[in-house]
């Protein structure tokens, strides 16, 4: 059985997908996914040594060698171009995630969905794939084991997809706040639309956390130190008036 942020995940693979997880670990997401059909076909990319022989191992066990192949190898280095049309990408930072996918910008011809689950820094996930023409067809949020997790789905067709323009587009909350296109940014331009329990939560932790940072930034008259104080003051307010 798997997780509730991996099934998740897997929720979101179109039935019958030729997939790629790539930071596969255990090759969990693959396995899953091909014994339930919704893969035809998965490839585990690990670029470690420890979780590439875990995904090994796990993938012999479940004797699905023929169905899923484990490779070894950073990023989308594991993949030709045109080998797969689904790519999930989850438990690392945001900022990770866009260097893979930066640097495996020819791979991702002939890729039709992207699932990524960044741990941190959601808002450079959600920039990349407004300039590299990916669109955001649905966002969730979930807590398990005291952790905040957030999957964004994309795809690259337009036709199926509310263009970018439109869903970061400055848009009023309600009781006189606007969201800005930073803001959306970093909230979620669709996780902002349907409020949920568990996102007032993270937010509420993000200003606390901010609040925090903003007292230990040092008293000192020092022009750097005070511009930074009111830059967190600055965010702080920003997101409270939407929290
Ligand atoms: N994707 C699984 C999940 O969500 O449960 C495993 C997440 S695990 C915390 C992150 C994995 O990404 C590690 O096993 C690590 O070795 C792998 N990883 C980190 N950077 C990578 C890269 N550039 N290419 C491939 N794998 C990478």
């Amino acid at each position: 059985k798997l997780s509730a942020r991996l099934q998740l995940i897997a929720d979101q693979l179109p039935p019958g997908c030729r997939l790629a997880d790539i930071g596969s670990d255990h090759a969990l997401l693959p396995v899953y996914a091909v014994k339930q059909g919704k893969a035809s076909f998965a490839v585990a990319g690990e670029v470690n040594e420890g979780p590439y022989e875990a995904a090994r191992r796990q993938v012999a066990e479940s004797g699905e060698q023929s169905r899923i192949s484990v490779r070894k190898g950073d990023g989308l280095a594991v993949i030709t171009a045109g080998e797969v049309d689904t790519i999930t990408i989850a438990g690392m930072g945001g900022a990770l995630i866009v260097s893979i996918l930066t640097s495996g910008q020819d791979k991702l011809v002939g890729v039709k969905r992207l699932v990524l689950q960044p741990n941190v820094g959601e808002e450079f996930v959600r920039s990349w794939l407004i300039e590299h023409g990916w669109y955001l067809i649905e966002e969730q949020i979930l807590e398990e084991d005291g952790k905040i997790y957030e999957i964004l789905t994309a795809t690259a067709d337009p036709e199926s997809a509310v263009l970018n323009e439109e869903l970061y587009q400055e848009r009023n909350l309600g009781e006189g706040v606007v969201a800005s296109k930073a803001l959306l940014l970093k909230i979620g331009p669709r996780l902002i639309a349907q409020p949920s329990e568990v996102l007032l939560k993270k937010w509420q932790g993000e200003i606390a956390k901010l609040e925090k940072i903003h007292r230990q930034v040092g008293l000192s008259s020092q022009a750097s130190s005070r511009e930074r104080k009111s830059e967190l003051r600055q965010e702080i307010e920003q997101l409270k008036e939407v929290w």
